[in-house]
């Protein structure tokens, strides 16, 4: 086993996770195995209890790993399955070490975190370096391990130190040290400065770990004489520096590190010369060059909670572009936060509830993502009213599609007072209801969480024709309310359908409004699944739904069954059709 490590300096956010998924994503394109470990110096145990205000997102995994968004973009990027393991926390070590404390495991010793704490999370790297994350049997030849936060935080000290004994405990040719750093430009004098990496890369060497390889974030290129001075200053040689300047979008990142050679440097450290193939990117160059000419635009309205931070979003916002891509548009996403739409607002701040309204109505498709408490959820009512009433496009996402019902509830069956009891406890037309088996006393990991299986109901409905006439398919949840069962006949009567239950019948999962062009709710998160080339099912309705050609992908995605309907089951939307990811790459006289 070879491991990558990609720590940080100068500052945080520099792109460390796109960086580490890149270098990932290059050494598989050379025909390696490779897995990724996270690491996340917080005390938390993962990230289920994080607000996505201040955390970004949490990704879900098939396992049910509550997880940091980094493991979404090694998953995106390297098109693998990972586990909460894959993510390492303070919390999560510390917790092991405890447990093992308590049984009596450590007879009787002083437990320290040198050597305990140490010891526990080069084992958890070990371990988890060698399970499989691509489908595949045996260990991967590469795990590329990130180190969150900044080289000299307090918390991270003990993987530091862990890190630093793992690197000599492997041996040189084993392991390979990337240290992201940045170079930032003095406007006055337009200077490219080193010296914030020099004291970086100082630091990192006095805590025991030396780098192999730099990589510089800059606005440009770095000038020759400036990696002359940081190869002099950081022992580095000059052919393994390379520089991250800004690329237009992160698809550019895994070629900027190709046409520096970075893999080439990598692969040397790593004694892999001679077992790795060419890079392959034929694929990823030829998608990043459509994303990168696409004009006609396609415009979303997300109507969240969280509309100030995108990362809140991060992985529908990643599902839409896979789809906008796909379908050759240029993705425009509108931003409109839920409670401007309510009528409060327009007697508070007139001005900001028409401005709401104009996006909303502008919008060529309408998204409700997932959610939690009260806030918006009114807005986000009106938002999917509106869609409804004026057949535009419309997915609506776990709370997305329960708040699509109550709105059917409401406006359709008359039931003015239905609610969520998750926002009305003693509403008398309860349609959305906390589910028997859920905790009411602990939050953290205690939902509905993971992958579980959804049967179509019906044949012919367009979700099952976007994930390709499968029987059934296996998308990730995480949730602790559902749709009241006893409400379902009635609802179903007054034309709203559950296209798609669980095992027992009873969960509903996929519900379809008749007579609309496309009106589909889902009660798992099918943003976590999609990937570059692989744009998810439900995503791909909606942009092609708002772009007018969602025929021509229904019609497609009809033909995926017959070549590969294992892979449509497993729930990656994709086959042969879409290769490059590119709906009307497939030479069926479907490009228009
Ligand atoms: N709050 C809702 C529930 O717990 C929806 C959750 C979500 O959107 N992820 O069921």
């Amino acid at each position: 086993m070879k491991y990558v490590l990609v720590t940080g300096g100068v500052v945080s956010g520099l792109g460390k996770g796109v960086t580490a998924s890149s270098i990932g994503l290059l050494l598989q394109a050379c025909g390696l195995r490779v897995t990724s470990i996270k690491i996340d110096p917080y005390l938390n145990t993962d990230a289920g209890t994080m607000s996505p205000f201040e955390h970004g997102e949490v990704f879900v995994l098939d396992d049910g790993g509550e997880v940091d968004l980094d493991l979404g973009n090694y998953e995106r990027f390297l098109d693998s399955t990972l586990t909460r393991d894959n993510n390492l926390t303070t919390g999560k070590i510390y917790q092991s070490v405890i447990d093992k404390e308590r049984k009596g495991d450590y007879l009787g010793r002083t437990v320290q975190v040198v050597p305990h704490i140490t010891d526990a999370i080069q084992e958890w790297i070990e371990r988890v370096a060698n399970v499989p994350v691509d489908g595949k049997d045996g260990p991967p030849d590469v795990c590329v391990i990130e180190l969150g936060g900044t080289i000299g935080d307090i918390e991270s000290m003990p993987f530091i130190e862990a890190l630093g004994q793992f690197s000599y405990k492997v041996g040189p040719g084993n392991f390979c040290l990337v240290h992201v750093s940045l170079v930032p430009v003095l406007s006055v004098v337009g200077e490219q400065k080193t010296k914030p990496t020099q004291h970086s890369v100082r630091g990192l060497r006095s805590l025991g770990l030396t780098p192999n390889i730099l990589a510089c974030r800059s606005t440009k290129a770095l000038e020759d004489n400036v990696k002359t001075k940081l190869s002099q200053f950081c022992h580095v040689p000059e052919e393994n520096i390379v520089t991250l300047y800004d690329v237009p979008n992160i698809w550019h990142v895994p070629l900027l590190l190709r046409d520096q050679k970075a893999h080439e440097a990598i692969l040397k450290e790593l004694n892999l010369l001679g077992k790795a193939v060419e890079a392959d990117v034929t694929e990823w160059t030829a998608r990043t060059k459509i994303y990168d000419t696409l004009q006609d635009p396609v415009r979303i309205a997300m109507v969240g909670k969280y509309t100030g931070l995108t990362d809140s979003y991060l992985s529908v916002l990643k599902a839409l572009l896979h789809a906008s891509v796909a379908c050759h548009k240029k993705l425009v996403v509108d931003w409109v936060a839920a409670s401007d739409l309510e009528e409060i607002t327009a007697q508070e701040t007139p001005d900001v509830h028409k401005a709401a309204w104009d996006l909303l109505k502008g919008a060529d498709g309408i998204l409700v993502p997932g959610g939690f408490g009260d806030r918006g959820v009114q807005g986000k009512i009106l938002a999917t009213k509106y869609a409804r009433e004026n057949q535009v496009p419309f997915l609506g996402i776990c709370l997305g599609m329960q708040l699509a019902v109550v709105e059917f509830a409401r406006s359709i069956l008359g039931f003015e007072d239905a609610n969520s009891t998750e926002f009305e406890p003693e509403t008398p037309s309860p349609c959305v209801i906390f589910m028997p088996e859920g905790s009411t006393t602990h939050m953290g990991g205690t939902m509905r969480l993971g992958s579980r299986r959804t049967y179509f109901q019906v044949p012919d409905c367009k979700s099952a024709k976007l994930y390709g006439n499968a029987k059934f398919v296996d998308e990730r949840h995480r949730h602790r309310y559902e749709v009241n069962p006893d409400m379902i006949q009635e609802i179903e009567n007054a034309g709203l359908s559950f296209v798609g239950k669980d095992e027992t019948g009873r969960r509903m999962e996929i519900v379809e409004l008749q007579n609309h062009p496309y009106f589909v709710g889902v009660q798992f998160h099918p943003e976590f699944k999609s990937r570059p080339g692989k744009p998810s099912a439900l995503f791909l309705g909606l942009i092609a739904a708002a772009s007018g050609c969602l025929e021509a992908v229904l019609q497609a995605s009809g033909k995926v069954s017959k070549v590969s309907t294992t892979r449509v089951a497993n729930g990656a939307a994709t086959g042969k059709v879409y290769q490059n990811g590119n709906v009307y790459s497939n030479g069926n006289g479907l490009h228009h």
